[in-house]
């Protein structure tokens, strides 16, 4: 008889613990691997009552001390060797420790949903189309007019089901015609390119680099064998994508790969096309909106080599690479970089902790860093790189203050700005106007009374929705119909207050209408195609003026933008948060970047009410830079991060008191360890306190802040912790949950 083969599962539930089962004999009979080599096997197994579940083995034989009788079985083992290399392997250890997150849900957001399900890590290939034999006049079809549109696009080629859906043909037509007989389906599988180092070439089609960005991509290229750090703070158009360009060449001449991570918004057409464009190597990429199967074949080209460079979002951070070489993290200050919920990483500390473990070079790239990684660029931890100067003939764009006090405004728009926007429009210019609100105002007001609309569920106004018709909460996601008549007072006459993009959209079609309006929000871009369809038009000049929230901010590369307008940023120069002032400053920097990037020079305009506010002028008259290592000396004065870390415990509950007073059992246990272990010193536990926006959907919100001096302090403390506040009661009655380096405290 065989020994007896016991596995520890990580499963993905919300509970910091693994479960032992049993190898059946059949299987481990069948085992072609030392039994160690089980680790990081994927397996099948029951889990509470009938249901089977995909977990991941994280350890086996863990003691001898068991009942072997009473231990469920493993259903199927998966894998026949570990899924993911020893090195991601070990990441995602160390981010299941570092985050407080339990492993299995790790493991699991780690791979495609293909493999989540247990799927085997092969190529799926994808589905394709083509005409069988039979002949049909295509005019019998005339009725069926998407079954003659899908005929016609066939013609004789192959086409793949998602090639079709671009073209508004779904499955179901496509159904309808291989049951008649007339289409066939086959699976193609994808071209594997193994050999792409051996037949590099690169396009001729490159500018002459700046001084600058041959002095960075020096930098980098003398030092790319071993892991560095490098962060490049390069202004807005000064050309970091050439710089990154540059120094992808000699890793993928050495036939290594390349990982780079952009933020969520920033994966439009045009950057893929820029990477695609300059190397003839296979791209892929890795983002939410891949379906399974095209995200499992993006995962293998990248496991197997025949993917030369990956471009994905956050989550590509996880993608396993059989010879990786580079990482490139663009737009390193964008919180999209930060998962909110669950799980809640930051790609960018994971990809410098990645960086470190495979021993590659790390490039971080922004024109508006992030404090965190300004601090250790400027304490030397990472090589600091600069590009002060946009290329050619472009000038940064010159800055100034509209103040509003007094002013009559037309939805937000001052007369001199509407005087401005005239004299760049009659130059054939593009004009930017940034408002981050959407919807058509951000309340209903009772004009009698003064009564306010508020949401039902959350300490929030509605905001009003005109064309909708609705009233939308956008904090909770609720709708409610629009009232005929105040609640208070009964008064009929309710009146919206405050501008969003909606109005501000009806107003500017009302004030040029000779002159095409495209506004860009998230009610307005809901498909992605959408969004990227407008970048396109704007592009081709199709508008003119282009009005927006921080959608529009990021990134985008509009030649013909000369005028950027920020209509009201006053809320974010008064809010309580410690980071609303380098947000602002970001936004405002990444905005303004948007003017004046190709011969044509630039302007920007900020309207306020506070034009003497010390951080407008700071922004205005010195830029990011200054202002950011001005501001790093106050968070250094309030021991704020960078200069301390912190954790937040939040807490949620229908119940109030049952959302704090758990809290305040948590706060006790904390101290306790960090009494024991003797830091409490150096170990701040504040609260419980509500939460800023107190009640959310329903529930009331509370938190706990710890704050150290020091990362080891507050990751050991909670790992001690963590057993304790899992077993309290009062836990399983409201929604918690650890957030380590919080950056949102809402
Ligand atoms: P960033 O990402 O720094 O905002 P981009 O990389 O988008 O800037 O570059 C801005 C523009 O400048 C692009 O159109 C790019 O093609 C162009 N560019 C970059 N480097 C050079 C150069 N050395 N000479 C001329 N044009 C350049
Ligand atoms: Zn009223
Ligand atoms: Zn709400």
């Amino acid at each position: 008889m065989t020994k007896a083969i016991i596995c520890r599962v990580a499963l993905a539930i919300p509970l910091h613990k693994a479960f032992d089962y049993l190898l059946p004999d059949y299987l481990a009979e069948k085992l072609s691997m030392p039994e160690a080599q089980l680790v990081g096997c994927r397996v099948r197994v029951p889990f509470g009552g009938k249901r089977q579940m995909v977990g991941v083995i994280c350890e086996v034989n863990p003691t001898l001390d068991y009942d072997i009788e009473k231990l469920k079985k493993v259903t199927q083992l998966i894998d026949q060797q570990p899924l993911l290399s020893d090195k991601l392997w070990s990441l995602l250890r160390w981010a299941a420790f570092y985050y407080q997150h339990p492993f299995g849900d790790v493991y699991q957001q780690a791979i495609p949903t293909a493999l989540r399900q247990g799927k085997e890590a092969t190529f799926k290939g994808s589905e394709h189309w083509q005409r069988t034999a039979s002949d049909i006049d295509l005019d019998e079809l005339k009725r069926a007019k998407k079954q003659h549109q899908a005929l016609t696009l066939l013609g004789d080629q192959c086409l793949s089901t998602s090639d079709l859906k671009v073209q508004g043909i779904t499955r179901v037509t496509l159904k309808a015609l291989h049951d008649k007989g007339i289409i066939e389906t086959l699976d193609k599988q994808p071209k594997v390119n193994l050999s792409w180092a051996d037949n590099f070439t690169e396009s001729n089609e490159k500018p002459n680099l700046t001084s600058e960005q041959a002095l960075a991509i020096t930098s980098v290229n003398q030092q790319n064998d071993t892991f560095n750090c490098f962060l490049l703070e390069g202004i807005t158009g000064s050309g970091k994508t050439e710089v990154y360009l540059n120094i992808i060449k000699p890793i993928l001449q050495q036939g290594k790969q390349v990982l780079v991570i952009v933020p969520e918004i920033g994966l439009t057409p045009q950057t893929i096309q820029r990477f695609q464009d300059r190397f003839n190597v296979p791209v892929f990429l890795k983002h939410s909106a891949l379906n399974s199967r095209e995200q499992l074949d993006s995962w293998c080209h990248a496991k197997m080599g025949s993917a030369a460079i990956i471009i994905g979002t956050r989550s590509a951070i996880f993608s396993d690479f059989k010879d990786l070489g580079l990482i490139i993290l663009d737009e390193e200050h964008d919180a999209s970089f930060k998962q909110q919920d669950g799980f809640r990483y930051h790609a960018r500390d994971f990809a410098i902790k990645r960086a470190h473990v495979e021993q590659v070079p790390i490039l971080l790239g922004s024109a508006t860093p992030a404090f965190e990684t300004l601090h250790n660029a400027l304490q030397g931890k990472y090589q600091h790189l600069h590009l002060t100067q946009r290329p050619g003939n472009a000038k940064p764009p010159s800055s100034s203050l509209i103040n509003l006090a007094g002013l009559p405004l037309q939805s937000g728009l001052s007369p001199q700005l509407i005087e401005l926007m005239t004299k760049h429009l009659e130059k054939n210019n593009q004009v930017i106007l940034f408002l981050n609100r959407r919807g058509y105002a951000p309340v209903l007001m009772c004009h009698e009374c003064g009564w306010l609309v508020k949401c039902g569920r959350c300490d929030a106004f509605y905001t009003y929705h005109k064309s909708a018709n609705y009233l939308h909460c956008h904090h909770c996601a609720s709708t409610h119909p629009i009232p005929h008549q105040c609640h208070d007072c009964g008064s009929t006459q309710l009146m919206s207050t405050g501008v969003g993009t909606e109005q501000l959209e009806e107003t500017l079609k009302q004030l040029f209408p000779q002159y095409p309006t495209v506004r860009i929000d998230r009610d307005n871009t809901r498909k992605k195609e959408s969004f990227n369809q407008y970048l396109t038009d704007i592009n081709n000049g199709k508008y003119k003026i282009l009005l927006g929230t921080q959608m529009l901010a990021k990134g985008h590369h509009f030649p013909d933008v000369t005028l950027v307008a920020l209509i009201d940023v006053d809320g974010a120069l008064f809010c309580n948060d410690y980071r609303a002032s380098e947000r602002l400053a970001q936004l405002y920097t990444q905005v303004s970047g948007r003017a004046g990037r190709a011969e044509k020079r630039g302007q920007v305009l900020l309207q306020t009410h506070h034009p003497e506010h010390s951080l407008l002028q700071e922004l205005v008259n010195s830029g990011y830079s200054e202002f950011s290592r001005h501001a790093l000396t106050e968070r250094q004065l309030a021991q704020l991060p960078p200069y301390s870390f912190q954790a937040l415990l939040r807490a949620e509950s229908e119940n109030a008191t049952l959302a704090e007073s758990f809290l305040g059992l948590c706060k006790q246990i904390i101290e306790q360890i960090s009494s024991l272990n003797k830091i409490e010193t150096r170990l701040f536990v504040l609260g419980p306190i509500p939460a800023s926006m107190e009640r959310r959907a329903g529930k009331y919100r509370f938190q706990l802040l710890l704050q150290a001096d020091n990362r080891a302090l507050i990751s050991n403390t909670l790992q001690q912790a963590l057993p304790a506040l899992d077993k309290l009661p009062e836990g399983r009655k409201v929604r918690w949950s650890i957030d380590v380096d919080p950056i949102d405290f809402v």
